[in-house]
């Protein structure tokens, strides 16, 4: 039987670019196996602009990466790939917009990105048929430009082939061998099966189809996307950057003839095929009818732009499917099924991607994981609920429909909702509940009834103050002064047990967790560099089961991790119990008070001693109660079995009312844990830095043994180079929300991770890894919004109670 060290499915751009990359890293007995000829799927019909900003630092530097490739191709592999450096335009015709692309340049400028904001008079000076009138200026990213697609995927084709790759075309992929959780080969219409531990889903509109070869859910939604190629309009030439008005849905680029390619995101988005059954297995090099109707109002928009558009003819209309995503981010990775990974999903930015595409892909499959922090890509991101087709349909048209809007901070989705619901979601609605969705999960932002016109002289400033409200400070003192009570139940949990969990545990976790039973543990679980991959607590339930409890979001992620990371040796169970146990927070000074008119339980400091875990009853319900906190103030996370959730709040409610308990949301959460120092993962802490660049040294046990990082960590022991660092801005009303460049003497030296207001220090917060000669408090520095430049000075961290006596109290 043939067989190969990986192969490929999906002849596309990006099949080609992973092709590529893995062969540089010295894989040569690597297949890419094509249905029908390369260049087929979506790439054949694409426009061919690469345009680098993007929504993540990471997804930006795969973009950048992706320009410096397309540059050298053509030297190194002898073939064209068509790149034309030309630069790129996005207006702005709103105030709004100015500041929105006023903060992409600070974030940009972040990490090299020559992006700049220019007058519409440098704009024209760039691209003189646009029509100025309602026009307040531009972003001008110079090494932006435009590739041929065709060109692009046979260049990397090509590079791979002297590689050793061999690419096979005719070669449909009809199943895959899967034994024992581990892909094993490919089975090809009409051809021999291929034997290979490696396989990687390109098939662009067909890897939802691909995947559920090997039991695997791709959650692509293909979508027909339109352009229009016009006859030669007065004035273009190839030399013209590529021009977008988000505030019109459109975007342009020349043709070498001295026509334009015009297209755009309309607000009425057709998806197609995107049912359980997926695109026809024949669409092959083939298009889908024209739909002029759908493409009016971009049309509109398009003649408002340049308005020369309206005397040139219509050579032809482009509308081809591509594979979008519901969260309108790429899906890259390795599934639950080991060694079969995806990267689809490109959301019409696959020819820009592609190159930064190969090279995640390819450090993926030969060594593990990917160098950069690819979280918000990654497949397991998506929980079950996305194997609803509808609700990823609809989940996808929205992000379609609103790719050019402006995403402000705290912006909620709405398209499939509600879906997961806590036991209390109508209780909580009835008491005023703002509701905000997390991974599908209702969760309360703040409660209406809690809002004070009073806090209303506290409203940051801009776009940090439009989803916001006098609520959250409200909260947010009311949990310092008295009592809030947050319902958690979304946080995942995962329960390892078996003769091996202590083990096993103490391998993949940074901390000591080998404590008594009863113990709740903080830890970070590291990867071989030292990164952070998960960040959680872990109880020790009894000797042989823990309760790891990690964020909402994170639940996927951190199971994938966990199981990842167990031996064929290790006798452990690895599950997630997250729907089996409900969880609310009682929190504040009056907390004890609360608790202890609710239970027999002794809560007494010393019965109860902070970071440890008892059963308790509180009212009738039986709970696993933790002494833990995210706020910075003494309190319990209750874990009742979830069929009691809806009484154990009512009871707190109830014997909270003396007291001054007032129910809250996770806005107040985020301010409270923002002058406490905690970190969020994902966003001050992720894979690229480790505990002691995060001043989370206290949670490492350098001495228990090995575990994975511990030489990274020791290597990096004598000083970390950066160091994550509290600031708090001159203006309180001034407020970061992340990814602000921070300035010490006029350079960029850092990069806001997560900011916010601290209501009971009274101060705007923003943490920022410094380099280590800049991290020292008092330190003055300035941090960029919205182009100002607000004065910071760096102060020890944390702000809020530094020894921690509230806590333990
Ligand atoms: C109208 C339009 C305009 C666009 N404009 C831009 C743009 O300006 N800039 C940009 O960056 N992106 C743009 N895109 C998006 C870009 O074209 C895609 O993201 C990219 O081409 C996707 O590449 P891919 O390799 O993932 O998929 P594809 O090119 O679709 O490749 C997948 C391949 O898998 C093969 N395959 C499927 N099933 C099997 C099987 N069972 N066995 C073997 N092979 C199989 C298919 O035949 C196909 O060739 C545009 C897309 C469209 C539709």
């Amino acid at each position: 039987m043939d067989e190969a060290q990986a192969v490929i499915v999906g002849g596309g751009v990006a099949g080609a670019s992973i092709a590529y990359h893995l062969t540089d890293l010295g894989w040569a007995d690597v297949v890419l196996a094509e249905r029908s000829d390369l260049t087929s799927g979506s790439t054949f019909h694409s426009a061919g602009l690469v345009g680098q900003l993007r929504s993540s630092v990471s997804l930006t530097r795969m973009m950048m990466y992706s320009v410096e490739l397309y540059r050298r191709l053509q030297a190194e592999t002898g073939v064209d790939p068509g790149w034309h450096e030309v630069g790129s335009l996005r207006l702005a015709s709103s105030g709004e917009r100015i500041e929105e692309l006023q903060r992409l340049a600070g974030w940009g400028r972040t990490f090299g990105l020559p992006l700049e904001v220019v007058s519409t008079e440098e704009a024209l000076d760039r691209f003189p048929l646009f029509d100025p009138r309602d026009v307040q200026g531009a972003a001008y990213l110079p090494t932006d430009g435009y590739v041929d697609p065709s060109g692009l995927t046979m260049a990397l084709a090509e590079g791979a082939r002297r590689r050793g790759c061999r690419i096979l075309t005719g070669a449909r992929a009809t199943g895959m061998d899967v034994r024992d959780g581990r892909v094993r080969g490919v089975s090809f219409e009409g051809r021999d099966p291929i034997r290979t531990d490696v396989v990687v889903d390109a098939g662009g509109i067909f890897a939802n189809q691909l995947g559920r070869m090997a039991g695997v859910e791709v959650p692509v939604v293909p979508f027909a996307h339109q352009y229009l190629l016009t006859e030669p309009v007065d004035g273009v030439h190839t030399g013209l950057p590529t021009l977008r008005d988000p505030d019109r849905l459109v975007y342009f680029r020349a043709e070498a003839g001295g026509g334009l390619v015009a297209g755009g995101y309309e607000r009425s988005p057709a998806p197609w095929a995107w049912d359980e059954k997926g695109p026809p297995a024949g669409f092959n090099n083939e298009l889908l009818p024209a739909d002029w109707p759908r493409f009016e109002p971009l049309a509109e928009g398009c003649f408002g732009v340049i308005p020369a558009m309206q005397s040139a003819g219509v050579v032809r209309m482009i509308n081809g499917p591509e594979a979008f995503t519901p969260d309108g981010e790429f899906i890259l990775g390795e599934s639950d099924v080991g060694g079969f990974f995806v990267a689809a999903g490109f959301c019409a930015h696959g020819i820009a991607g592609a190159g930064g595409v190969g090279k995640v892909m390819a450090e993926w499959i030969a060594r593990g994981r990917p160098e950069l922090d690819v979280w918000k890509m990654d497949l397991r991101r998506f929980g079950r609920h996305y194997r609803s087709r509808t609700y990823a349909r609809d989940r996808a048209c929205e992000v379609y429909a609103t790719y050019y809007d402006i995403h402000y901070p705290g912006e909620e989705r709405r398209a499939g909702r509600p879906l997961k619901m806590a036991p209390t979601y109508a209780r909580l609605a009835g008491l005023g509940a703002e509701f905000g969705e997390k991974a599908g999960w209702e969760r309360p932002n703040w409660f209406r009834t809690n809002e004070d016109e009073r806090f209303e002289e506290l409203r940051p400033r801009g776009w940090a103050g439009r989803h916001w409200s006098t609520a959250i400070p409200a909260e947010h003192l009311a949990t310092r002064e008295r009592a809030g009570l947050f319902d958690e139940t979304s946080f995942a949990k995962i329960e390892v047990t078996g003769p091996d969990a202590c083990q096993f545990l103490q391998r993949i976790c940074a901390n000591d967790v080998d404590v008594s039973s009863g113990r709740v543990v903080y830890t970070q679980l590291l990867n071989d560099r030292g990164g952070i991959e998960c960040d959680l607590t872990a109880t020790r339930l009894d000797p042989e089961r823990y309760l790891l409890i990690t964020g909402t979001a994170f639940g996927p992620h951190d199971l994938a991790w966990i199981r990842g990371e167990a031996r064929p040796e290790d006798d452990v169970d690895v599950r997630d119990v997250t729907s089996s146990l409900a969880c609310v927070a009682l929190w504040g000074p009056r907390a004890r008070d609360i608790l202890s008119s609710t239970t027999q339980a002794d809560v007494s400091n010393q019965g109860f001693l902070y970071m440890s875990q008892r059963d308790v009853v509180v009212g009738d319900v039986p709970c696993l109660a933790l002494r833990v906190t995210y706020v910075g103030e003494l309190g319990w996370e209750l874990y009742p079995p979830t069929e009691f959730a809806l009484r154990l709040w009512d009871v707190l409610v109830e014997a909270g009312r003396p007291f001054g308990l007032v129910p809250a949301g996770y806005r107040a959460i985020d301010s409270l844990r923002l002058e406490k120092g905690y970190r969020a993962w994902g966003a001050d802490i992720t894979p690229e830095e480790t505990p002691l660049e995060a001043g989370l040294g206290f949670a490492v046990d350098m001495d228990k043994g090995e575990f994975t990082g511990r030489d990274a960590l020791r290597r990096g022991a004598d000083g970390p180079g950066k160091r994550l660092s509290c600031l708090v801005l001159a203006d309180p009303r001034s407020v970061a929300l992340g990814n602000e460049p921070v300035f010490a003497e006029g350079e960029v030296v850092g990069r806001v991770t997560s900011g916010g207001v601290g209501y009971t220090v009274g101060k705007s917060i923003a943490f920022a890894y410094l380099p280590t000669h800049l991290a020292s408090a008092g330190r003055s520095l300035a941090v960029e919004v919205f182009g100002e430049r607000v004065d910071a000075e760096v102060t020890p961290d944390p702000l809020y109670d530094p020894r921690g006596e509230r806590i333990r109290s």
